[in-house]
């Protein structure tokens, strides 16, 4: 490689980061990291209206939760960066934007344009009603320098050619090329003194040496334009790879309806970032188009541009989450316990005791971790180990072709047992449960439901007689007499 691989993700602050955002970011990163290129982080907040508070906050949360840190950029808080091109928060380049927008204007390549919204959403009334394309009429290009009036709000345009068109090479979609009579003279400096993302985008890329732009492809119709631009100011443009859209399972663009969108509420409902990252590189991109798992170190090994697809990536909620528990059931339970804790924390009722302690949820791990697809599940499947009480339903204790009567039977019998035993270990526990199940003449799937329920509240639990022992003997007992008391009305 003659030169050196520069890529920048360049989100604007303007909403929460969705996973489209997060999705090209990610490419960027993988093919800087493949190509032991540099990854760029660039904040474009040169919209004023449309900032949100707080967006930038969650872009930066959003990359370091899946680990792809930025070698350029800003930092976290304050204005200060890092890298030779800063700074990397365009709002802190309007000197910059403005020499180059001064110099268009100068080889007469830009104008200004003093339309007022009046006039232009009369322009744009017009044209709906004769059914013409929408843009601008160029009413200011052609005026003379006497007629332009001198005070008043103006924005910069750039003269987009008349005819002719302008093609460029995209390393996804191939040679692409738009006509320019459908590009109208855009603006490029607003009367806010701030620049529009045309202008920005394409000066800042240049000035930091990117070499390639991947971006999503909803961006393919401003590349002509930046290509004109480019051309304007007399430098070379990047190498353009656009990727390919993410839709939901109804092939229509993927938005809130689908699913959660936004990449954090991934991890607030208890996905991996692993799990996250390997989803996302999938949504376009494929090794082989049958390896669905790879770890990061692969990722980075095996990231190709040239087989990102052209065609729209579909998302699967579903597909999400079978990863997410693959990846859950691939760590140690211990590993698994540490990144339990604090979703259990959250969502577990109030009364439970804050700090949970990490060796009683190394013990109930792996009696769960087969089942769960997310962490945010673990406190709905885990929550009878750490209440006190639970509150069995004697629907529920009394199992199909047993009676009420059969039921407390069986339970007085099984605590007499239990009392008696000096270890509550599992092993133990299936020495006297089982051959009490014939002993009762009741099958073993009875009598272990009728205790299921009683010791943990619910149906659906973890193996029963592991479960007992991490319950403990006094839980176990004490909830079977309650079971006995519900029983008994
Ligand atoms: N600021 C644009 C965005 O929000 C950047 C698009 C591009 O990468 O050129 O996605």
């Amino acid at each position: 490689m003659a030169s050196q691989v520069r890529v920048r993700f360049a989100p604007s602050p303007t909403g929460i980061p969705h996973v489209g955002n997060i999705r090209t970011a990610l490419f960027n990163w993988l093919f800087a990291r493949h190509m032991g290129g540099s990854f760029i982080v660039r904040i474009e907040d040169t919209d004023q209206a449309r900032t949100v508070e707080g967006a930038t906050e969650a872009i930066f949360e959003s990359l370091l939760w899946l680990g792809l840190d930025w070698d350029e950029g800003p930092e976290i808080d304050g204005d200060g960066f890092r890298g030779d091109y800063g700074p990397y928060r365009q709002s802190l380049r309007r000197d910059l934007y403005k020499k180059y927008t001064d110099q268009l204007v100068e080889t007469g390549d830009a104008y200004l344009c003093s339309c007022t919204p009046e006039r232009l959403d009369e322009m744009r009334k017009s044209q709906r009603e004769q059914g013409l394309p929408p843009g601008y009429d160029r009413h200011c290009r052609n005026l003379l320098d006497a007629e332009r009036p001198s005070g008043g709000p103006q924005v910069v345009r750039f003269k987009v050619p008349n005819d002719g068109e302008t093609a460029f090479d995209d390393l996804v979609r191939g040679p692409v090329s738009f006509q320019n009579a459908v590009l109208d003279d855009f603006v490029i400096m607003k009367s806010d003194g701030f620049p529009t993302y045309h202008l920005a985008n394409v000066v800042d890329d240049h000035l930091m040496a990117i070499s390639h732009v991947l971006r999503a492809e909803e961006w393919l119709p401003s590349t002509p334009r930046h290509v004109l631009l480019y051309r304007a100011l007399g430098w070379e443009p990047s190498v353009f790879a656009h990727l390919p859209m993410i839709l939901g399972p109804d092939r229509s663009k993927m938005s809130k309806r689908h699913g959660a969108t936004s990449l954090l509420e991934y991890r607030d409902k208890g996905f991996l970032p692993e799990a996250v990252l390997n989803f996302l590189v999938l949504l376009g991109w494929s090794l082989d188009d049958k390896t669905e798992l790879f770890s990061r170190d692969e990722l980075v090994n095996q990231f190709d541009l040239a087989r990102v697809t052209k065609a729209g990536a579909i998302f699967n909620m579903e597909k999400l989450e079978w990863m997410n528990g693959t990846y859950l059931r691939g760590l140690s339970p211990q590993a698994l316990a540490e990144r339990m804790i604090p979703y259990l924390e959250n969502d577990l009722p109030s009364q439970v005791p804050r700090p949970l302690s990490g060796d009683y949820v190394g013990r109930i791990v792996p009696l769960v971790q087969e089942r769960l697809k997310t962490l945010q599940e673990a406190a709905v499947h885990t929550e009878f180990f750490f209440v006190e009480d639970v509150a069995p339903d004697s629907k529920d204790l009394v199992q199909k072709g047993m009676d009420p009567t059969g039921a407390i039977a069986a339970l007085e019998t099984a605590l007499a047992r239990l009392e008696a035993l000096s270890s509550f270990d599992g092993g133990p526990l299936e020495a006297v449960l089982r051959p009490l199940a014939e002993e009762l003449g009741l099958k073993t799937g009875k009598l272990f439901g009728t205790l299921r329920v009683a010791t943990t509240g619910g149906t659906a639990a973890p193996p029963l007689f592991e479960t007992m022992e991490v319950l403990g003997r006094d839980r176990c007992l004490a909830r079977i007499r309650v079971a006995i008391a519900v029983l008994q009305g």
